[in-house]
């Protein structure tokens, strides 16, 4: 779980629980949750997933047994902010530190429950809706920045929107330990994830380029790798920020030139080399999602195409579709070729219209079926994989397979 030569490292978001730095423990179950040993007691970074809150706890306990004085949520995703029931149940009480959006969020999440377990079902392929709907809410919050001083050692809680707009980060100036929650995860940025709520490219390009400014010796990220030596923390940090930064500016350059969001789209990639490196791996999320993402931040949500201003219902347009083909038969039959083919992108379009336009036609369905299951085998976005797998789904449960 530590890397000195990030540029040839090989990825691992699970292992071993131990101390990975001095005073700095690590459980890395997918995210990874950190404790910092101080002279008030201990300090846990993100308590993690409910799922692994018995296991945390355990973990830390072995480890240590100075009281919990601290936990920090550097941000409230479910995966970051809901391990640390163990800890509560056995009696210690931490103060719970976060920035304070973060109350906002737990609220957002308690109004829109089941949407959000419909999203986690889709995006993580779960058996049923799942999304947690008890909070141990934050007991002390900031806006901009706050310090703690414990025992001789001082630690930084600084916000950063980001992945989400109640981020932080921890420094810890005299270990020169920076704590990045999901500013830095081992993939491309998680900040365009197409069901989600808005992400801040530039703020997050930004914060990045700050902490590399900070000369941290040791990097641990909320999920993937520590990464150790001031060069390679530096070089983690202003890359991540470069890839973001070479989206942003080809998107403000062609909105500030009148493009049209889906001009836009098309024509906006990522740094080639830099998609290389193996913490910026598409992975997880894409880099066309941010693409939107920013659209949806400095523009409107028209997409260019006037016809989709108030638009005629996609089942109406697919009939149509269907009926200039002359008939669903002669979609699904073209829709066969162009997958035969290999363009897997107009094979999705040609299955959904003819599946939308007569939902109960077997082959239709079929080809919706075969067309995904190839659009999933092909991408390697999570993002990407958890919707293609839904439609693919969707349509063996038509067929009653
Ligand atoms: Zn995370």
């Amino acid at each position: 779980m530590l890397t000195t030569d990030p540029i040839h490292a090989r990825l691992q978001l699970f292992g071993e629980a131990h101390e990975i730095a001095p005073d700095v423990f690590i459980h890395p179950a997918f995210v990874n949750t950190f404790a910092l040993r101080t002279p008030s007691g201990l300090v846990l970074v993100d308590p993690g997933l409910g799922t692994q809150a018995d296991s945390v706890h355990a973990a830390v306990r072995k480890w240590s047994d100075a009281p919990l004085h601290t936990a920090v949520y550097t941000h409230g995703h479910v995966d970051h902010a809901f391990g640390l029931r163990a800890f509560l149940d056995a009696g210690e009480r931490p103060q719970i530190i976060a920035q304070e959006n973060c109350v906002a969020r737990f609220r957002r999440y308690r109004l829109t429950h089941g949407w959000n377990a419909c999203i986690n079902q889709r995006q993580f392929s779960l058996p049923q809706p799942m999304f947690p709907d008890h909070f141990d809410w934050p007991t002390l919050t900031f806006h901009s920045s706050l310090t703690q001083r414990l025992g001789d050692l001082e630690v930084q809680h600084h916000a950063a929107k980001g992945e989400t707009d109640d981020h932080c980060y921890l420094w810890v100036p005299a270990r020169r330990y920076l704590f990045t929650g999901d500013l830095i995860i081992w993939h491309a940025p998680n900040c365009g994830n197409p069901q989600k709520v808005q992400r801040y490219p530039l703020e997050w390009a930004e914060a990045l380029e700050t902490m590399a400014g900070l000369d941290a010796e040791w990097l641990f990220p909320g999920h993937g790798l520590v990464v150790h030596g001031r060069d390679a923390v530096r070089t983690v940090l202003t890359e991540t920020a470069r890839y973001l930064r070479v989206i942003i500016e080809q998107v403000l350059q062609r909105m500030n030139a009148g493009q049209t969001p889906e001009e836009i789209f098309h024509a906006v990639e990522p740094d080639p080399e830099l998609a290389k490196r193996p913490y910026l791996f598409a992975n997880y999320d894409h880099p066309k999602f941010i693409v939107r993402n920013l659209l949806r931040l400095w523009g409107g949500w028209w997409n260019g195409n006037a016809a989709e201003l108030l638009p005629a219902t996609p089942q109406a347009q697919a009939t149509e579709i269907a009926t200039l083909a002359g008939g669903v038969d002669a979609v699904v039959q073209r829709g066969r070729q162009v997958l035969d083919q290999g363009d897997t992108q107009l094979a999705a379009h040609l299955a959904e219209w003819a599946t939308r336009a007569d939902p109960q036609h077997r082959a239709a369905q079929e080809l919706k079926r075969d067309v995904y299951e190839r659009r999933l085998g092909e991408e390697r976005a999570l993002m990407a994989q958890g919707i293609y797998r839904a439609a693919m789904n969707d349509a063996k449960k038509v067929l009653g397979q």
